[in-house]
């Protein structure tokens, strides 16, 4: 079972869940229950400070008895749902409101001292051991003449804080919820627009490199998952082409190879065992010549071909004058124009024309061109080379009135091994690499070369070369 990155997904996500959780369980009810112990305490100071400036200064300065002080404090406790005390500055318990104050038995808390609140005016716990109940203590001092006379304390149970505290993180768990099930469908949509393709490019993957290139990837959306499908389609649509090519072309290589070779094979065999008689024989001899000279220039071709097809192909670049190398070149096919009646028009522009190039492979270019012009002209007709410059380039034109080349087959001919059916009752030798070569060989200069061609008409090479500037020099 391979790994998938699923798993540490779905982990990360539980992670998510638990550290939520733990975060609401201690840093905000902690948070939650320091904030509302202080807002609850301001609350009781503000009460406490009412009950010290108004009921308590009107008690001591014998506007009210203390019945009516009492009660008043009792409906304050009531309220507030709090204990409240008036303490003496030495603490004892001068009113209680949660008792009826008795004169003679006046309660004394035990250790008070104002200090222990320290700068605050509330505190939490037992109040001195005078409570069993945890509670929040919130004191207010009553001043007569400028003299702190005594304090108001209220005290509230914590227990109370703590059903706010509860109830708040409540909506705090929820929240938690709410995100945590927003997760799962970040999650849910994470997994269908990434895992999923993912998975389907990563099989499809898989395909191409054990060589099957049929399938495109099935993974079809407009963002960078899906150009990635679509790159990987296009990847294994050129290889598989690729490996088409290569296949042809091995399978091309052999049929060219196996004839002659069945040829010489049992004309040799027929002049071994006699079925050829000596006297015929030079016939015969001369069909093997032929066939072994066609194999050494496919052999010749091939290797060519194999050196063009290296990247980077070595170009010893000189100046030469292309008029001079036409005209020679023209003249190396004159025993073959004789017999078929064809004659040369070669319109040079200047009389001299500088090219820079490759010489030996630009020759290699007219010479295969003129080749074809003459195989495929028709007896007693003209084949015209001419140069012409324009732009800064020179242009060489090679131009037959022959066969012609079908429009269907105009972008092949420049396939190795290509030959059109027209021209191959013409031509029994040819191979279908000439062109191959001159279109790498331009192409190495980056130079172009394009064809213009009628059926029974005639055709026309031109492919451009960079003129000469001596005074670059
Ligand atoms: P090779 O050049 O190896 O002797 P080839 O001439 O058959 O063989 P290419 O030069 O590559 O091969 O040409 C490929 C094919 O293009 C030819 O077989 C022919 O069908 C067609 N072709 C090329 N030049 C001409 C032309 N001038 N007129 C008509 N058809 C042509
Ligand atoms: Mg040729």
């Amino acid at each position: 079972m391979k790994k998938t990155i699923y798993p540490k997904l779905f982990l990360g996500y539980l992670l998510f869940g638990i550290l939520g959780f733990a975060a609401v369980s201690t840093f905000t009810t902690q948070c939650a229950y320091q904030y509302i112990l202080e807002k609850e305490a301001s609350q009781l100071y503000k009460e406490a400070n009412l009950a010290a400036s108004d009921y308590a200064v009107s008690y001591y300065s014998n506007n009210i008895t203390l019945e009516d002080f009492e009660e008043r404090l009792v409906l304050l406790n009531l309220y507030l749902d709090a204990e409240v005390w008036v303490v003496s500055t030495s603490g004892e318990i001068l009113v209680n409101s949660s008792q009826k104050t008795d004169p003679d038995n006046i309660q004394s808390i035990e250790g008070f001292d104002l200090s222990d609140f320290g700068n605050r005016y509330y505190k939490t716990g037992s109040f001195y051991n005078r409570f069993e109940d945890e509670r929040l203590s919130v004191y207010a001092p009553i001043s007569i003449n400028y003299r702190v006379n005594s304090y108001v304390f209220i005290h509230k149970p914590i227990a109370t804080l703590h059903t706010y505290n509860n109830g708040f993180l409540e909506i705090a768990y929820a929240t938690l919820g709410i995100l945590f099930l927003c997760a799962f469908v970040l999650l849910a949509i994470f997994t269908f627009t990434i895992i999923l393709p993912i998975k389907k490019i990563t099989k499809a993957a898989n395909q191409y490199a054990s060589g099957h290139f049929e399938n495109p990837v099935d993974v079809h959306t407009d963002d960078e998952i899906g150009y990635l499908a679509a790159s990987l389609t296009y990847m294994a649509n050129e290889l598989n082409t690729l490996e088409e090519d290569q296949r042809k072309f091995v399978s091309n290589v052999s049929h060219d190879f196996r004839s002659p070779l069945t040829s010489i094979k049992g004309y040799i065999e027929a002049m071994q065992d006699g079925t050829i008689p000596p006297e015929f024989q030079e016939k015969y001899l001369n069909i093997i010549l032929f066939e072994t000279e066609r194999l050494t220039k496919l052999t010749e071709s091939l290797l060519e071909l194999n050196n063009y097809g290296k990247r980077g192909v070595m170009l010893d670049i000189t100046a030469f004058d292309i008029n001079q190398m036409i005209k020679m070149t023209a003249q190396t096919f004159e025993g073959s124009c004789k017999t078929k009646r064809i004659f040369f028009e070669l319109i040079l522009t200047g009389q001299t024309l500088f090219a820079r190039a490759d010489m030996g492979k630009i020759q290699r270019v007219i010479y295969n061109l003129i080749d074809n012009a003459i195989k495929f002209s028709h007896p007693d007709s003209v084949i015209t080379v001419e140069t012409t410059v324009k732009n800064e380039k020179i242009f060489v034109s090679v131009k037959d009135r022959g066969i012609g080349i079908p429009k269907a087959s105009l972008p092949k001919i420049w396939e190795r091994f290509y030959k059109t059916d027209l021209s191959r009752g013409k031509d029994k030798k040819g191979t279908g690499l000439g062109l191959a070569i001159v279109k790498e060989i331009i192409q190495a200069h980056q130079e172009n070369i394009n064809v213009v061609s009628t059926e029974g008409v005639g055709t026309e090479f031109i492919f451009s070369l960079p003129l000469d500037h001596p005074e670059d020099e």
